[in-house]
């Protein structure tokens, strides 16, 4: 049996954990948490009977208490940041699953390794931003972290058994997102509704809006490097349209590993919840006679600013990380409440980056001003 505690259960990828618990009678939830969902919150403590729950607001957390003061067992109800940290480290745990969305969860992710936690990742902020402390860490207390993005766990797939071989190069795969094709001028009109679009993923708002902006695939360039100890300059981002081929790995030798399926967010949950073990997982399968053919192409980083900005952050090192990934957040935030329009996202990103005075190693609390300084910069400058 394996216990399983979830960041952001009432999420895209936190729904979707609960899918593969409900498939399979040796994993059992033992904590979940969410923002605000007491709604969702209820029906998945009414069917999974956790211990424990975590809402990020307090007056919630009350309603919440009296909305299920009849299921027995009880389930305790906290909040805040303390409660997240209580879900994070809960003594029955094997694995926490990471699907709270943003930098949020860095905290909770150092609480959780601390107390020798697996980690199934999702949650890419926090790498992106404190991938230099998490890693060591993760080193230090003997925990796996266990990639749940779908390129990052197709790259640790394709590592399988290759321990000894060094990686020559990531081809880490991109769809290109709804916008692929279109020029700047194109991207001057789009709307909120045509960024929502994506064209193979259902996912929560701010990764589709990432997705669009490609800034989706800047952080999962970064959060590559942190995985995998690969320098930038060796992860080339592939646009292959379909999201049939998840990513790949190119050996000394020239040999390119690559792991394939269907897009489908359920397979590399389930990976990181049984590694290594592969168990049965229904759902729509690849068929090669109907699918045809496979595309390829060279991504457009002087239309979708987001991959070159990423590149740049990451290169220059330090807070620069948590500047670009701070700044999209609010940008996103302020695009999807129409504040807004689409390119301006680019336009916070690079004001900040231009601003900003680097701090070389950043602390966790260096990290979390940094976060509140890019806040600051963005609000001080455009007045909405
Ligand atoms: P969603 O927006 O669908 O879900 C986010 C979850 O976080 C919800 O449960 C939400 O609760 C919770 N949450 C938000 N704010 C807080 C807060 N202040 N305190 C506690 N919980 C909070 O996001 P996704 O599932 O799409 O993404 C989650 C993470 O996984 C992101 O980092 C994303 O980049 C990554 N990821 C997602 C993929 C996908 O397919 N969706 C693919 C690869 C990576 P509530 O519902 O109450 O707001
Ligand atoms: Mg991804």
């Amino acid at each position: 049996m394996k216990n399983v505690a979830i960041l952001g259960s009432t999420g895209s990828i936190g729904t979707q954990t609960l899918d593969v618990i409900r498939h399979n009678n040796d994993l059992k939830l033992v904590a979940i948490s969410a923002g605000s969902n007491i709604t969702l919150l209820e029906e998945q403590i009414r069917e999974f009977h956790p211990e424990l729950v975590a809402v990020w607001s307090e007056s919630k957390a009350k309603e919440l208490r009296v909305a299920i003061a009849d299921v027995q067992p009880a389930c305790k109800v906290v909040s805040g940041m303390d409660g997240l940290l209580e879900v994070s480290t809960i003594s029955s745990s094997d694995i926490l699953v990471t699907a709270v969305v943003g930098m949020i969860g860095i905290r909770p992710t150092i609480a959780a390794i601390k107390a020798g936690k697996d980690i199934g990742l999702a949650n890419k902020e926090t790498l992106v931003t404190a991938g230099h402390i998490i890693m060591p860490l993760a080193k230090e207390y003997n925990v796996s972290i266990l990639p749940v993005d779908s390129e990052h766990s197709a790259i640790f797939q394709c590592l399988n058994g290759e321990r000894e071989n060094s990686i020559h190069k990531i081809l880490l795969t991109a769809s290109g997102g709804p916008f692929r094709g279109k020029t700047r001028k194109d991207l001057e009109l789009v709307t909120l509704d045509q960024a929502l679009r994506h064209p193979n993923w259902s996912m929560g708002k701010k990764i589709t809006i990432d997705s669009a902006t490609m800034v989706n695939k800047g952080l999962e360039v970064i959060e590559a490097k942190w995985l995998f100890g690969v320098e930038p300059s060796n992860i080339e981002v592939v646009v292959q349209p379909q999201s049939v081929i998840h990513s790949m790995v190119e050996f000394e030798d020239g040999a390119v590993m690559a792991q394939l399926g269907t897009p489908d967010m359920r397979l590399p949950i389930q990976y990181a919840l049984y590694y290594p073990k592969r168990v049965f997982l229904d759902g729509r399968r690849l068929n090669f006679a109907t699918l045809g053919h496979i595309e390829f192409e060279a991504p457009d980083m002087d239309t979708f600013l987001g991959l070159k900005y990423a590149y740049e952050a990451i290169e220059a090192g330090g807070s620069m990380p948590t500047v670009l990934n701070a700044a999209n957040e609010l940008a996103v935030a302020k695009f999807l409440n129409k504040k807004v329009r689409f390119l301006e996202i680019y336009d916070m990103i690079r004001f900040c980056m231009d601003q900003h005075k680097l701090i070389p190693n950043p602390g966790v609390e260096d990290i979390l001003e940094t976060e509140q300084w890019v806040y600051e910069t963005i609000e001080s400058r455009w007045i909405s």
